[in-house]
């Protein structure tokens, strides 16, 4: 009987999580990652024995990010300096086939014609070489390291295309979720929470195991089920079954126990659907209660605390202009900074993302699609006592959308009406200016709150926040 194509799909996903068997791939990979250095990072926190491993984890996987692996862009032509374009695929060539690329890639220079390839390597060991890719990349390699590391690390397959990484942690006795791309450790609901996506089959793949892992990563275990019709569930078992067995034969009943042991703590996990907490910026779901691991988790997570550089400052504003997706910063008048990327200045940001309507020309943030809260704060701290505060934050809502504007100066909290603020305040030096986008109708109730709306070619500020000393 011909294999299920669906089934057929997780197979070639399983191939690539043999090749991390080969001892010297294994070894390679060892010796890339600066061990050392981060197992020193780990011990500047002084944790106890058990958490030092995650804490290592948490080194290594932003270790990953920040100095290890590019993500893959459009290329700039060596010659030119200028941006190539792409032009789809091409068939891979005998020695990138050898690298398990499977498709290729095709850039071009419009200037002088010279065209590109991207071969999409799937070979971990070439992957070490290039250190470039996307997210299939990024986790293939990202899972090799865990495993080098001697973590017991799983390869996750999301079949509406996004892969990363799953790492047992000894200490708090469950999987953990990692995704090497966001440098992002324990946010299972990032995918289905923060980005919207429809989840429907997440699957598990390791030496010794495949495992349905969904219910991890979705919310509504109703919703998803329906979601499910590649293949009939019974099959899908079934293939688990077989494939973790074979995978098994080789292991002693020691290893064969202590694998059946963590996916019956797995599947009681799956029991009750993971929560999700809108004030909660980690899309955690259970969230440990160990505390060392959770300062370490705050210590990664991207925080922008605004501040004065000079100490004389007698008025410090920030401006935001939609249209470029660009901030600037002044000082008693003169610029200081500009800053690209609407997140770059937050503090907090929940549930937000910027969308940029080229029909309509316009630009604006709004809340992730499916979501029902969004949230985004400017924190400043200041080293002079701050006098007064002027405040214009644009917004725009439609239907029954809604978008709330809040000062909290040194904890207390000042409702900004119709946009606009100017007030006194009472010698703060912590200031956060916080928007909420809540409500809407229908399909597109995320949109019918809005904050910084404005033209692509209007380059006003939809976004003041001035502060004076
Ligand atoms: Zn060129």
């Amino acid at each position: 009987m011909e294999k299920h194509p669906f089934l057929r799909e997780l197979d070639a996903i399983h191939e690539v999580c043999l090749r991390y068997e080969d001892e010297e791939t294994r070894a390679i990979a060892a010796s890339l990652v600066p061990t050392e250095t981060l197992k020193a990072r780990v011990a500047a926190k002084d944790p106890s024995p058990d958490v030092a491993k995650d804490l290592l984890l948490v080194e290594l996987i932003q270790w990953f990010k920040d100095e290890f692996f590019s993500w893959h862009d459009q290329p700039l032509c060596e010659t030119c300096k200028v941006q190539t374009h792409h032009q789809g695929l091409t068939p891979p060539s005998r020695e990138e086939m050898r690298y398990l690329a499977e498709r290729v890639e095709s850039y071009f220079c419009a200037k002088c014609r010279k065209s590109y390839r991207f071969p999409r390597y799937n070979c971990p060991r070439k992957l070490m070489e290039t250190r470039v890719g996307r997210c299939g990349e990024w986790a293939n390699v990202f899972t090799l390291f865990c495993l080098a590391l001697d973590f017991d690390a799983r390869y996750i397959y999301d079949v509406t295309d996004h892969v990363w990484t799953e790492v047992w942690s000894e200490a708090q006795g469950r999987w953990l979720h990692c995704d090497a791309c966001e440098a992002e450790i324990d946010k299972p609901l990032m995918y289905e929470v923060g980005w919207g996506k429809k989840l429907k089959y997440i699957l598990a793949f390791s030496s010794c195991e495949t495992a349905d892992v969904t219910w991890r990563y979705v919310t509504d275990f109703e919703k998803t089920m329906k979601l499910r019709t590649a293949i009939d569930e019974t099959d899908l078992i079934h293939y688990q079954e077989v494939r973790t067995r074979r995978y098994q034969e080789k292991l002693s009943k020691e290893e064969k126990d202590k694998i059946a042991r963590r996916r019956v703590m797995e599947l009681t996990e799956f029991l009750t659907p993971p929560k999700y907490n809108a004030q909660d910026k980690s899309y955690g779901g259970r969230v440990s209660g160990d505390l060392d691991w959770r300062l370490a988790r705050n210590e990664t997570s991207e925080k922008t605390v605004i501040s004065n550089k000079n100490p004389d400052v007698k008025e410090l504003q920030l401006t935001y202009v939609s249209s470029k997706d660009e901030y600037t910063l002044r000082e008693n008048g003169r610029e200081i900074s500009r800053t690209t990327g609407w997140t770059r200045m937050l503090e907090t940001c929940i549930n937000v993302s910027r969308k940029v309507e080229k029909d309509w020309k316009m630009a604006y943030l709004a809340r992730s699609p499916n979501t029902e809260y969004g949230l985004f704060r400017y924190q400043f701290k200041v080293t002079k006592p701050c006098r007064s505060i002027e405040i214009y934050l644009k917004t725009d809502v439609f239907e029954n959308g809604k978008a709330v504007v809040n000062v909290i100066a040194d904890g207390t909290t000042i409702c900004v009406r119709n946009n606009e603020l100017t007030g006194s305040l009472d010698n703060s030096k912590d200031i956060v200016v916080a928007c909420e986008m809540t409500g809407g109708k229908g399909d597109c109730a995320w949109q019918h709150a809005q904050a910084f709306r404005q033209a692509l070619d209007d380059d006003a500020t939809v976004l003041k926040i001035i502060l004076r000393f």
